[in-house]
């Protein structure tokens, strides 16, 4: 039963009327849930009051940025924490070793605004990178069109500072095995007096340490070279570091807070990895293909040339796009192609690939060479080679594509359900083969678009949600789509998390 105390009195602002607790029950999920309290803190105190508040009253707080989180991670019927309007302060930047220290509520395209003039660049994208916040960023894991080059937040993050669920402060980042034991051992001595610190050192070596957690940890994680990698807690990747794994690099909890979606701590400050700008001569090539199979056997080549994006649009999207006035414009380098079939032209299927360098030279130079071995492999009969302000068009197109099929005719949509999957690009071509397999015995069809270069296509079975047919088979490719990806010991989530939709 909860208990009923006075409402902690913040600097900030806590806010239970209805109409601002019916705008927080819903992040750009599917879920709605009515949380028992809105709070806007306005200082690390004011957390402290709510971490107390909480524990006494036992309900959950909510961290939240700017709440775009697709699976349900800032839905609850906690208290919902919301940082977005007061910690949102760039603290300090150090152009020589490349770092920025940042509170949560930096929104991550304002961040690269700031960085720009020092001729650095924060790395990690999404797609609502102009309200995407670091905080949610972290929290999530992040990653984005560029990860081929960039990988997700994870990679970025090096030491954050953080309440722990006592109220109190710490501060995790990069540890040397030496220095790690030490504080194991002393944590470990403290007996009655140990803080929830040591505790957490403590518990986390002796999990780590031990062999058939090893062996459970290393068996069940997705393989290593499955780069979007966001199903549950990233153990594997702290099992990574020394002195778990010999020549391992340094230990640091930020590997396990990145894509824990606010259930470990609260983050208050965050340290990040910067690199210097993309380069300046944006070029695409926009690979015509057959099929969606010769499409991702394409994409390995594609990687040879070291490719800023590697992004598919399928076929079912570009017919959805002749049928918007703005999208058709942005489609203008589509070149239909001839089918024997039907006497019909259809649409491809389109490799994008980012080929952008420092000198219009060099991209024609790398497009040449890509065209050729993919000429040579029977791969692509179309390689327009796009500059500038049409490059864009071909990202607002690429980008449009979530909200172009939610305008599919009639009550059969491409639905969210299994659409975060993601395996080692190699397996790619034959695990989409054989989720295409599954389909058509079911026969359905599936929308395929966004991260081929990174092993991650967005799949999108096109199902009637409105009957009870529709929810058979939503839950049914829900279990067999799951099975598949065991069976390539992929990711169930590559880039949106678990929430409550995957949790
Ligand atoms: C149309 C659309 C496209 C998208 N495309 C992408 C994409 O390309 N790539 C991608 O990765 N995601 C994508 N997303 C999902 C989402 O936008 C990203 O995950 C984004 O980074 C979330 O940021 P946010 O600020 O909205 O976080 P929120 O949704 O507010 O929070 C995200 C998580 O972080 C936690 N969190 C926030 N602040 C803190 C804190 N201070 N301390 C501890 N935990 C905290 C929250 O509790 C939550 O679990 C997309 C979403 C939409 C709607």
């Amino acid at each position: 039963m909860t208990m009923t105390l006075v409402k902690p009195q913040l600097d900030g602002d806590y806010l239970d009327d209805l109409t601002i607790r019916t705008l927080y029950a819903t992040d750009a999920s599917a879920y709605r849930e009515m949380p028992t309290a809105v709070t806007i803190p306005r200082s690390v105190d004011d957390l402290k009051k709510l971490i107390a508040y909480a524990r006494a009253t036992k309900q959950s707080l909510i961290p939240r940025t700017a709440g775009t989180s697709l699976a349900g991670q800032v839905v609850g019927k906690g208290i919902v924490v919301d940082v977005s309007k007061h910690f949102t302060k760039i603290l300090e930047v150090n152009t020589q070793e490349r770092w920025v220290r940042v509170q949560p509520g930096v929104v991550r395209d304002e961040l690269n605004l700031f960085l720009k003039p020092h001729g650095l660049y924060y790395g990690p994208e999404t797609s609502t990178a102009n309200r995407a916040m670091i905080g949610g960023m972290v929290g999530n894991n992040s990653c984005g069109s560029n990860s081929v080059v960039y990988g997700s937040a994870r990679e970025h993050l090096l030491s954050v500072k953080v309440l722990l669920a006592d109220g109190s402060e710490a501060e995790f980042k990069a540890t040397e095995a030496a220095q790690l034991s030490h504080t194991v051992l002393e944590a470990s001595q403290k007996n009655g007096s140990a803080s929830l610190l040591d505790t957490i050192y403590v518990q986390t070596n002796a999990m780590l340490s031990d062999p058939v957690n090893q062996l459970e940890i290393r068996k069940n994680f997705p393989k290593v070279t499955v780069e979007r990698r966001n199903t549950g807690y990233a153990l594997d990747m702290l099992l990574n570091c020394g002195p778990y794994t010999a020549d391992g690099e340094p230990f640091n909890f930020c590997k396990l807070i990145a894509g824990s979606e606010g259930t470990l701590c609260f983050l208050t400050e965050i340290k990040l990895n910067i690199v210097p700008l993309p380069p300046t001569e944006s070029g695409l090539v926009a690979v015509h293909c057959h099929s969606i199979d010769e499409a991702l056997r394409a994409t390995l080549i594609a990687l040879k040339y070291r490719p800023y994006a590697v992004e598919l649009i399928d076929n079912i999207i570009l017919e959805r796009a002749d049928t918007n006035a703005e999208q058709r414009k942005n489609s203008f380098f589509v070149q239909r192609r001839a089918n024997a079939a039907s006497h019909l032209e259809s649409f491809p299927t389109i490799l994008v690939v980012d080929l952008s360098r420092d000198s219009r030279a060099e991209v024609e130079e790398l497009a040449t060479q890509m065209e050729a071995e993919m000429r040579a492999e029977g791969m692509g009969y179309h390689f327009p080679l796009l500059f500038g302000d049409d490059s864009k068009k071909i990202w607002t197109l690429r980008k449009a594509g979530l909200g172009l099929l939610g305008n599919l005719p009639g009550d059969a949509k491409a639905v969210a359900v299994i659409e975060d999957t993601a395996v080692d690009v190699r397996d790619q071509p034959e695990y989409i083969r054989e989720f295409n397999v599954i389909l058509k015995k079911h026969g359905m069809t599936s929308v395929h678009y966004a991260h081929a270069g990174s092993g991650e296509i967005h799949l999108r079975p096109i199902i009637n949600l409105k009957t009870a047919e529709g929810h058979r088979q939503f839950r049914m490719i829900a279990e067999e789509i799951a099975t598949l990806v065991k069976k390539y010991d992929g990711s169930l989530s590559g880039e949106h998390g678990d929430g409550r939709l995957r949790g």
